[in-house]
């Protein structure tokens, strides 16, 4: 049996902390990862057809040295984000610029500056070695990965560590992400498994759910409060899945923008009452290329008045370029435009008389800080806020994976399996899961429906 075969066995048979630990650790471990040698090979075409298909590749690499700081997490299973797809077809940048800027700043940093990357910024696994100044973990400890990745002795990093200098988003802007049989983490990215929710499950929500607490819930982001009506784009996907689920558990209303009627089905049955089909009402928010049609953006407002009665105090922005003039103009006088992303396109263009005659505010939002990114597990963890797993890969078909979310085909996230050796495993609460089994589900569900 090989190092993985032990490490795998002894999880599913639910060794010990003791025997976890005392396993040997194989000298190399399967990831998916990227290829500098092959980061021009899309250059030249659009982003549609750059295919993740054909740049990841799942292979052998070295395990790395563990910092004193660090753990070595055995990945049952990981996530796709925006952002593989972002690494995978290398924009907006090849990522291999961001580890090489690691690579220079410290002996453990040029571990990272690697020809390969290895992709993932999600993982849920157990920790099977930790560094000789971790304090809050040991090997045995059933885990989920979020993924700040700051360097604690850097000053800038305290108050709120995404104000950090050099912080970073593991997997992305390191090396050893989640998309692996291990994964290499710092100490402080740790936090609990959800008892109640299977590997799968639980490794799909860090990311983008601590991203919209941030964004909806704490003092950092909007700090929405109670009966706020907030306009959510993309409201079936990773992170507009999660912002549903906070206006709703703050006591906010929910406007979801979604781009089908199944999507439309779907955020009815999570309770969104207040849904707009983008797709049926055809907005042309931009004429052509160049120009937009303010005529367009006073049609969606008096979409979410005729739905809402009121305007948005909160537009949860993140498709960028092609929604952003209508997001300004929809928000209401004194609200707050949100930001975290620009998937179509990161040069907005917005007019900035609505912005600032009725003083309204827009505001740049990145990941969570680790308090923020705990306080969602703790919720995820208690079945306040739940999963939005919709469909699960094996870690050979991460391409296939990345190239799904590329293409906007799937609703909430897509999993995948590393080390669990199938979907299902990993629950030691079931109690609290048939309590809510209904809503973990629910994406899963609504697939399996629409693929059939
Ligand atoms: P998903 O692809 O899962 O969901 C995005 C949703 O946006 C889609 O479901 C789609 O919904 C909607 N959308 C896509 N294009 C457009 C468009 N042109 N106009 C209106 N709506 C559109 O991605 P995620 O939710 O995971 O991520 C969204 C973005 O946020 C990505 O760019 C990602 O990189 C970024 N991100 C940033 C984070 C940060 O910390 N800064 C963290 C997490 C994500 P529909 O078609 O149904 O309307």
């Amino acid at each position: 049996m090989t190092e993985i075969e032990s490490i795998r066995t002894a999880i599913l048979d639910g060794a010990d902390g003791e025997t976890v630990g005392a396993l040997p650790l194989p000298e190399a471990f399967r990831a998916a990862v990227v290829r500098a040698e092959e980061q021009e090979m899309f250059a030249g075409l659009p982003s549609e057809e750059k295919d993740p298909r054909k740049s990841t590749h799942v292979e052998d690499v070295p395990l790395p040295e563990l910092a004193p700081d660090e753990a070595y997490v055995a990945v049952m299973a990981s996530a796709i984000n925006f952002n593989t797809v972002w690494t995978s077809i290398f924009e907006p940048l090849p990522t291999f610029q961001f580890l090489k800027r690691l690579g220079k700043e410290s002996v453990w940093g040029a571990r990272h500056d690697q020809p390969f990357h290895v992709m993932g910024s999600d993982a849920s696994g157990v920790v099977l070695r930790v560094g000789s100044a971790v304090r809050n973990w040991k090997p045995g400890d059933q885990v989920t990965i979020h993924c700040n990745y700051v360097d604690d002795q850097d000053p800038s990093a305290h108050d709120d560590s995404m104000m950090a200098v050099n912080q970073r988003i593991w997997g992305y802007e390191s090396n050893f992400g989640g998309l692996a049989e291990v994964a290499l983490v710092r100490a402080n990215q740790i936090m609990p498994k959800p008892a109640h929710l299977t590997w799968e499950e639980a490794a799909c929500n860090a990311l983008c759910n601590s991203t919209s607490y941030r964004m909806i819930v704490s003092p950092n982001g909007s700090q929405m409060t109670q009966g706020q009506t907030v306009l959510v784009w993309g409201a079936t996907g990773g992170i507009g899945a999660y912002a549903a689920q906070y206006v709703m558990n703050g006591g906010g209303t929910p406007v979801g923008v979604v781009s089908s009627p199944e999507r439309v089905e779907l955020l009815h049955a999570m309770g969104v009452e207040h849904v707009i089909d983008r797709k049926a009402e055809g907005y042309q928010f931009w004429k052509d290329e160049h120009t937009q049609d303010p005529g367009e953006w006073r049609r969606l407002g008096k979409k979410i008045r005729e739905l809402a009665g009121v305007d948005p105090d909160i537009v949860f922005e993140h498709p960028g370029r092609s929604t952003m003039g209508a997001s300004v103009f929809v928000c209401k006088r004194g609200g707050m435009i949100i930001t975290c992303a620009a998937t179509s396109g990161f040069t907005i263009e917005y007019d900035n008389r609505y912005l600032w005659m009725m003083l309204k505010t827009l505001k740049g939002c990145h990941f969570a800080n680790y308090r923020e990114a705990w306080e969602a597990n703790r919720l995820i963890g208690e079945g306040k806020i739940h999963p939005t797993l919709s469909v699960v890969y094996p870690l050979d078909e991460t391409g296939e994976a990345a190239a799904q979310v590329h293409h906007n085909l799937v609703e909430g996230k897509v999993g995948v399996l590393c080390l669990a050796p199938e979907e299902g495993l990993g629950v030691t609460n079931p109690e609290l899961r048939e309590q809510h089994l209904d809503q973990i589900t629910l994406f899963r569900r609504h697939h399996k429906g629409a693929s059939a």
